[in-house]
């Protein structure tokens, strides 16, 4: 017979249950779960290690390749610091939210397992071994690198190699700063990075994805919310308040 959690990631959509007893108890299984498959070999420092650092090989390899570049040319820095936000925004929504042929580990690894261990009021991992719940798994970060090299290789041809490095050193910086910025809205609250003013703002946009009813809908952007306000995603004040009072009736009748 097929366990629940089965169904939830085998299926169309997360079965993620709209109680809030059961949501309780469907994460409390569902974080065992994970953590009893999580291999006894993983080190999560050189899991972050080697996210950050295919990144800052891909920053240095860049500035190194720079020359003297125009003021034209730095035009590249905010062109793609947009695209890679819209980029981020595209891939969540449509992604890792939904499933998609050939790409289903990267749903699974979102919807029914990170969404599934970190809520709105549970957003804070409880062992530096919960790091392979947040970081972006290795088909993540080989997805970035497809994506990026032939781009900047394509800039470069098009608008000549400053652009292409140029392209690829902010492409680079983007993805690290996802990378830590997503770390740092899953550390506890109290912690030094946790009790930054900077993450405590961010923190509580993407909190409010992690919330059941608002997460197939509302605020995509995990970085800055600019895609999210470009496409009216970001959660309005009303719909916010409506969730979180349907959330306490729901506990005084639990
Ligand atoms: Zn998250
Ligand atoms: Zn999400």
């Amino acid at each position: 017979m097929m366990l629940a959690e089965d169904r939830a990631r085998k299926g169309a959509k997360l079965e993620l249950p709209r109680d809030g007893r059961a949501i309780l108890d469907a994460r409390a299984k569902a974080r065992q779960r994970l953590h009893d498959s999580i291999p006894a070999g993983y080190r999560p420092w050189m899991h972050l290690a080697g996210t950050v650092g295919v990144g800052v090989v891909g920053l240095g390899l860049a500035v190194w390749g720079v020359r003297a570049p125009r003021a034209s040319e730095l035009l590249a820095v905010p062109a793609t610091f947009l695209l890679a936000n819209l980029f981020e925004w595209r891939v969540h929504r449509g992604v890792l939210h939904h499933r998609q042929k050939l790409l289903e580990p990267l749903y699974d690894r979102h919807t029914p397992e990170h969404h599934m261990v970190f809520g709105y009021d549970d957003m804070a991992i409880r062992s530096p071994k919960e790091l392979k719940l947040v970081l972006i798994p290795a088909l993540g970060v080989a997805g970035i690198v497809a994506t990026t090299t032939p781009l900047a290789y394509g800039l470069s041809k098009l608008f000549g190699a400053n652009v292409g490095w140029l392209f690829l050193a902010t492409a680079a910086v983007y993805a690290v700063g996802y990378e830590l910025s997503h770390l740092s809205y899953h550390l506890p609250e109290d912690s030094f990075v946790g009790r930054l003013s900077l993450v405590r703002v961010l923190r509580e946009q993407h909190r409010r994805h992690h919330h059941p009813r608002l997460m197939q809908r509302w605020n995509f952007n995990v970085t800055l919310p600019i895609g999210d306000w470009l496409h009216r995603t970001q959660v309005p004040g009303d719909v916010l308040e409506q969730t979180l009072a349907q959330d306490r009736i729901t506990r005084r009748t639990a």
